[in-house]
């Protein structure tokens, strides 16, 4: 991966983007991207970029990545100045305790703990009982509610501590790949298709969508805005060489062995046997699930956005999905972003989106 690449990727993964808090991450995507795409940016904060084809009758693509991620809000500090909070998106409780966060507070970043009483303290039956989030707590480092109030206020959005680090090989570790992953490959696909010459037959609407984790509802503002023939939306998906997920459940999927492409009913077929011929030519290794249901990404709104839209999803093998440790491998993003610029020149045909 290119040094610029992997910068962007490790400003827009540390930026704090907790679902209607974006605008960090959102920032840094428009930075990038406004260096080779016309940018807008919509009044719930999606950030849609453009850039036009060439050739007559072209269809209308949209890409879309959410850079929204999971995270938490500030709710009520108690006498004491200890902080509670409440879930922004799908938080496991079983792994913030012991985590340090950051509140994202309007005088800048301040640093808490999750803490719990310890072992010794714990009777046997509450060592193997669940901590509801509702029963846990911030500390801060001050001693009473004034001082508390001081740094932080009520609704401060709360990310999770830590920052992109490299593992062995081209694995790396972040919070928040769930999606800015994604919205890294729908950056990267537009840089390839600015530089690219001849340009895809299509016009290209890159945009990076906002609220995802609490019910895709960026995804379907802005397909509705841009009104697509043709949606691609790139999302993180389980991957299944860890030693806890059920293959027969999951699928077969593992890091570093290209993007997922799902069939399914929020898959439009010319656009699977697009995605995977085009992959066959680039020698772009992809992995294949069946996906029996409407999917619980983007692209399932904007399937049903006004009176249909041809989708497909390209997904990107993910570890520990939610979590402060999540795990991916660099080439995967690499791979689907060639894809995905690569299948926009056998958009051609608006009669082949149709089914028969
Ligand atoms: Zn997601």
């Amino acid at each position: 991966m290119h040094d610029t690449s992997f910068e962007f990727l490790k400003n827009l993964v540390t930026a704090p983007s907790p679902s209607g808090y974006e605008q960090p991450a959102q920032r840094v995507f428009r930075e990038y991207v406004g260096q080779f795409a016309d940018i807008v940016t919509d009044v719930l904060g999606n950030v849609i970029s453009f850039i036009p084809g060439t050739g007559e009758d072209r269809l209308k693509v949209m890409l879309v990545g959410h850079c929204d991620e999971i995270g938490f809000q500030v709710k009520y500090i108690d006498d004491n100045g200890f902080i509670w909070f409440g879930a922004v998106g799908g938080v496991d409780p079983h792994i913030t305790i012991g985590q340090r966060v950051t509140i994202h507070a309007v005088g800048g970043p301040v640093t808490g703990v999750i803490g719990r009483k310890p072992i010794h303290l714990l009777e046997a039956k509450d060592r193997d009982s669940l901590i509801k989030l509702d029963n846990q707590y911030i500390d801060i480092g001050v001693s009473n509610r004034k001082e508390a109030e001081e740094l932080v206020r009520m609704g401060d959005p709360i990310t999770f501590a830590g920052e992109l680090e490299r593992l062995q090989g081209d694995r790396v570790t972040s919070r928040g790949f769930d999606d800015k992953a994604g919205c890294f490959v729908v950056a990267e696909v537009m840089r390839l298709i600015a530089e690219a010459d001849p340009k895809p037959p299509v016009d290209l609407f890159g945009v990076s969508s906002v609220q995802e984790e609490v019910g895709l509802r960026g995804g379907k503002t802005s397909s509705y805005s841009v009104d697509p023939d043709v949606g691609f939306c790139v999302e993180v998906f389980f991957s299944s060489d860890q030693p806890d997920v059920d293959k027969k459940l999951n699928g077969e999927i593992s890091l570093g062995k290209g993007p997922v492409i799902p069939r399914g009913l929020n898959i439009n077929p010319f656009l699977f046997d697009l995605l995977t011929a085009t992959a066959g030519k680039e020698s772009i290794p992809v992995q294949l699930i069946g996906l029996p249901r409407a999917s619980g990404t983007d692209a399932n709104v904007m399937q049903v956005s006004r009176s249909g839209v041809a989708t497909a999803l390209i997904n990107l093998p993910l570890r520990y999905m939610h979590s402060p440790v999540e795990v991916l491998a660099l080439s995967d993003l690499e791979q689907a972003a060639r894809l995905i610029a690569a299948a926009l020149y056998g958009l051609t045909d608006r009669e082949a989106l149709i089914p028969r």
